[in-house]
């Protein structure tokens, strides 16, 4: 598909983001970079936000959907924004709201249809040669641990285990009480894969046409993780169901000999993404599975923008380390490559 060209901008003053998630990494790594920084935020958090001093500007919204005002989008252009997606951009905008957006988007904002989409999302993790789990098109062919999902679920909110068609069906009838489901066909169904679940950070410059992994971490979830602390006979006794709400994020390093599989699974990524949704994976993405006991990464799911687990690294990351001789968070990243490209004239390759 030919996509409209987007407005460039003659001389990026100002990195702007949407007050949460990743903003505050965002917001320092643009300032670390030389720009003005532009945060666009809800009123209840302007607070927070205030403390921050690298912000230069906040202009307060009601809520986030007021992002796609006419007024915010002025103020947007008015300074001559690029706009740094992120979780939460994508989890309160549709993306055809982030595609339509006047401002200048950094990355390709046509890859974040193939993150909302499950079956798109599924498409390019095939044609990336990733293993991924087995999806189970039917209850009635669960005959294994599975863990089933909410389609477009924010942070596994509503996740559930099921072992047979009685348990998806139990648990299918409580999130449908709960009004979060309106039919079983709002759920689908995927091979639960023992082992480590792994977000690993990637970084793909189409300026230096290279791919930088950036960092991993393990997200800690409310409350699949705590349960470990119950003994096993209060487990039995309390009807547990665990939840997988992210709460927050452990760095983790990974052992060497992975590595060389971990390049080759974003490489493989960026090559098939630049085939079905042109220019490609641009900046920040990640590839979030499970390392199972043969040290095999199966791929569930992939961000094509930063993801929150980067916070971890403001000052930088023991691989960002290996690359960069001062402190590179993703945020400052991307500020660097935004700054690197208007130098080259190559800005049209790093925005849409
Ligand atoms: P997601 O929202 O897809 O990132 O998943 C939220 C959490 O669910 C992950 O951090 C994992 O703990 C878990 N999870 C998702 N898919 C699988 C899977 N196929 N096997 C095992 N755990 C999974």
């Amino acid at each position: 598909m030919i996509h409209k060209l987007t407005r460039i901008p003659n001389e990026p003053q100002t990195i702007a983001t949407l007050g949460s998630h990743s903003a505050l990494q965002i917001l320092k790594g643009a300032k670390d970079e030389g720009f003005n920084t532009l945060l666009i935020c809800e009123e209840k958090r302007l607070a927070l936000y205030k403390r921050f001093k690298f912000i230069d500007e906040i202009f307060t919204i009601k809520n986030f959907n007021e992002f796609l005002t006419n007024k915010c989008q002025k103020r947007l252009l008015k300074a001559n924004s690029i706009i740094i997606p992120h979780g939460t951009m994508i989890a309160y905008l549709t993306y055809q709201d982030i595609e339509n957006i006047p401002a200048p988007v950094f990355g390709n904002k046509w890859i974040l249809r193939w993150e909302s989409d499950r079956q798109l999302k599924q498409k390019l993790m095939t044609e990336s040669r990733l293993i991924t789990p087995k999806m189970i098109k039917s209850k009635n062919d669960i005959d294994k641990l599975c863990i089933v999902k909410l389609h477009g679920a924010a942070g596994g909110q509503g996740y559930f285990l099921a072992w047979n068609k009685e348990s998806f069906e139990d648990n299918a009838k409580k999130l449908f009480n709960q009004k979060r489901i309106k039919s079983e066909d709002d759920l689908f169904i995927q091979e639960y894969i023992m082992g480590v679940p792994t977000y690993l950070q990637f970084f793909y410059s189409p300026v230096n046409k290279e791919i930088e992994f950036l960092g991993a971490d393990i997200r800690y979830e409310s409350d699949v993780d705590s349960i470990g602390r119950i003994p096993a006979r209060q487990q039995l006794s309390v009807d547990i169901e665990p939840s997988y709400k992210v709460v927050g994020n452990i760095p983790l390093v990974l052992r060497e000999s992975l590595l060389e599989g971990v390049y080759s699974m974003s490489e493989r990524f960026v090559e098939a993404s630049v085939h079905l949704v042109p220019p490609g994976m641009t900046g920040p993405f990640c590839l979030e599975g499970v390392y199972d006991r043969e040290g095999v990464f199966i791929t569930f799911e992939f961000s094509a923008r930063i993801v929150a687990g980067t916070n971890l690294y403001v000052s930088g990351s023991p691989y960002s380390e290996l690359i960069f001789d001062k402190p590179m968070s993703m945020g400052r990243r991307i500020a660097h490559e935004i700054k690197i490209a208007n130098e080259k004239g190559l800005l049209n390759t790093v925005l849409t």
